[in-house]
């Protein structure tokens, strides 16, 4: 007798290392103020949008053929945008561009991670990198920053001698903790990286600084753009989820040597960046310098916001503590119960995000409207009585 397809357990011969495993992601939940995952709280402006318009339109009429595999043209765009934003010139065959730089990092252990291979980075930080170590069958080392979130030079070089990664994942600004590394700890890095010598070939270690929130560091703080020509095996990576506002069109971007960047085309998808996003992204760049301006706008109120929450006291009289931040949201804490402070904002309509270390809770950066609901709704749960 055959069982019933309706109560037949399906079993799949998923990968072992898979098994039980959650897709990553914040909830997406449907809430008045949301503050939960760092994006721009600024919609495009009218003239983006048109902008967009008029490209995706020309765009549209040749749908019928595949996009550029290469696009140079969005590369170069790409270039001239970084040079207003940190005075480094590079040519177009030295920035690689993706489905956001979700896409970039899976490029990058694709190429230079794999069987046998490992992935150094420094915790608490972004917590998709164990996700690509683990997709690409890298394994995953986690160093740690200091209690303050920065990373020691010397103990960063040393790990990376002890570990002997074919690839480091740095991120400056830092998430969640909103933490710049200086360029010093970026370059001790990059020595240190000479020095692996990678299945006994010489290579050194690629090292990656994912700059996703470098256009919200503060006046002072440098790009690693500016070590690009002392280091090969250095790659930065920026997205146009944030400063750009442009999180739902996933465009990602990678600046590099040439010969990294030549890397990455190896394992990319055949036209893996479709005609209308390439569209998209530039139209948007032709309004780069409107764009920067309100990342200006929010950095003010990214300050504005970090000195608020430094003013604030728990209920027994404790300070709030608060991670200094070069991006576009904030950590502070720290909670007894942060899940219920979170849950308490939720409730009054504001969603932030439950992540990094426990007891600390991170909120981006919005309107200034929204940042006041934000401010209203914790001053009701830390001090209910007021
Ligand atoms: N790097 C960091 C540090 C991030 O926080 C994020 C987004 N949260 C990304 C990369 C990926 O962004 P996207 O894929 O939208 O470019």
């Amino acid at each position: 007798t055959t069982t019933p397809s309706t109560e037949r357990r399906t079993v799949l011969p998923i990968r072992p290392e898979l098994a039980g495993e959650e897709p990553y992601g914040a909830p997406q939940l449907d809430v008045p103020v949301l503050l939960n995952v760092n994006e721009n709280p600024y919609p495009p402006g009218d003239d983006v949008v048109a902008t967009i318009a008029d490209e995706v339109t020309r765009a549209a009429r040749g749908l019928n053929r595949y996009p550029d595999r290469d696009f140079p043209a969005l590369r170069q765009d790409l270039a001239d945008f970084l040079e207003l934003e940190s005075g480094v010139r590079l040519t177009h065959e030295q920035i690689w561009a993706a489905n956001g730089s979700n896409e970039i990092m899976l490029h990058v252990l694709q190429a230079f991670g794999g069987p046998g291979r490992t992935a150094l980075s420094f915790a608490p930080t972004y917590s998709m990198y164990p996700e690509y170590a683990r997709d690409t069958h890298t394994a995953w080392v986690a160093g740690r920053r200091e209690a303050d979130f920065t990373l020691d030079p010397q103990a960063a070089a040393a790990a990376v001698r002890e570990v002997r990664p074919s690839v480091i994942l740095l991120a400056s600004p830092n998430n969640p903790t909103g933490t710049a590394l200086p360029t010093a700890t970026i370059e001790a890095v990059c020595e240190a990286a000479l020095t692996v010598d990678v299945d006994g070939t010489g290579a050194p270690a690629v090292v990656v600084v994912d700059e996703a929130y470098a256009e919200f560091r503060r006046a002072g703080t440098p790009s690693a753009l500016e070590l690009l020509a002392r280091y090969p095996h250095l790659a930065v990576t920026r997205t146009m989820s944030k400063a750009f506002a442009l999180a739902g069109a996933r465009v990602g971007y990678l600046a590099a040597s040439r010969e990294l960047v030549d890397a990455l085309r190896v394992v990319r998808l055949p036209y893996h960046l479709s005609a209308v996003t390439q569209a998209t992204a530039r139209a948007a760049l032709r309004h780069r310098e409107s764009l920067l301006a309100q990342v200006d706008a929010l950095r003010g109120e990214r300050d504005a916001l970090v000195a608020w929450l430094r003013a604030r006291r728990h209920p027994d009289g404790r300070p709030f503590v608060v991670a200094e931040s070069d991006a576009n949201f904030v950590l502070f804490g720290t909670f007894g119960d942060r899940h219920a402070v979170w849950q308490g904002l939720l409730d009054r309509g504001v969603l932030i995000r439950e992540v990094g270390p426990e007891g600390w809770l991170r909120v981006s950066v919005g309107t200034p409207a929204e940042t006041q609901a934000f401010k209203d709704a914790l001053t009701q749960v830390i001090e209910p009585d007021s």
